[in-house]
């Protein structure tokens, strides 16, 4: 589904992903690790288009998708959920989705199509879908943290992905909001059908749900492969898992 080869960006001469590789199957979950600064938040934005790669191929379903603008990658099924929470903090958590929705649909609301309506039904499945179904009239900026990284979530899938990209999704969250997410991307991928692509810092939390991992050091792709095949990985222990383990 997605093929990323020896992409680079530099930031005003440093390299902050000098060759990134990754490979997504459709329908599997797939985690980037690597320390902060690795460049993992650097790579998504690329993939997405809010940043332009210096060079190296992105390819989506067969298509070279590198420096494509952000909309017209995610009118072609990515969506990304960023590492810092996005949402509009003023507007309900109904009309954050329903807003996503819209602007997808590329809808705006006129005089005979009153905007509460518009939608709805996909709407509410989405916020059921999160599980925040019994905060849909909440103000969001009166959510718990976990709740508004798990609206941000709901938005992301506002758009419709096929693939969809989560940054750190469950930084900062209590461990029973952990728990949560972690249901929740499992039930995405297997009853919504969806490829999740993630970074994250828990290791137990990457190795329990990850199909793949890639691991990142200092802009570069070392290694791809299934969970036992990473943490064996002589390099890995060296650079990431802290050698001994
Ligand atoms: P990660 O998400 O793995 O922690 P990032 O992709 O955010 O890493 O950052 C990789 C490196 O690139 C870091 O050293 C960071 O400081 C640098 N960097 C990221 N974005 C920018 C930017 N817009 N301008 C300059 N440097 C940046
Ligand atoms: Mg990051």
């Amino acid at each position: 589904m997605l093929e990323v080869r020896d992409v680079r960006k530099s930031f005003d001469g440093f390299m902050a992903v000098s060759e990134g590789n990754l490979t997504v199957e459709r329908g599997k979950i797939v985690a980037v690790i690597g320390p902060n600064g690795a460049g993992k938040s650097t790579l998504f934005k690329l993939i997405t288009g809010h940043l332009k790669p210096d060079g190296g191929s992105i390819r989506y379903k067969g298509e070279n998708i590198a420096g494509l603008p952000p909309y017209t990658i995610c009118r072609r099924g990515i969506s990304l959920s960023f590492q810092i929470v996005n949402i509009f903090h003023r507007l309900s958590v109904f009309d954050n989705v329903q807003a996503a929705i819209l602007s997808r649909q590329r809808k705006t609301f006129n005089l005979f199509t009153p905007a509460g309506r518009l939608a709805r039904d996909e709407t509410m499945r989405i916020i059921d879908a999160v599980g925040l179904s019994d905060r849909v009239d909440a103000v969001s900026s009166t959510l718990a943290y976990g709740d508004q990284k798990v609206l941000e979530i709901a938005i992301a899938l506002g758009n419709d992905p096929e693939l969809l990209i989560l940054d750190e999704p469950t930084a900062g969250m209590s461990p029973e909001e952990t728990a949560a997410t972690i249901g929740l991307i499992r039930r995405l991928t297997r009853e919504m059908g969806l490829t999740i692509l993630f970074c994250e810092h828990d290791m137990d939390l990457v190795f329990a749900i990850a199909d793949e991992i890639m691991v990142m050091r200092q802009g570069a792709t070392i290694i791809q492969g299934p969970g036992e095949v990473v943490r064996a990985d002589p390099d890995v222990q060296e650079a990431y898992l802290g050698g001994g383990r």
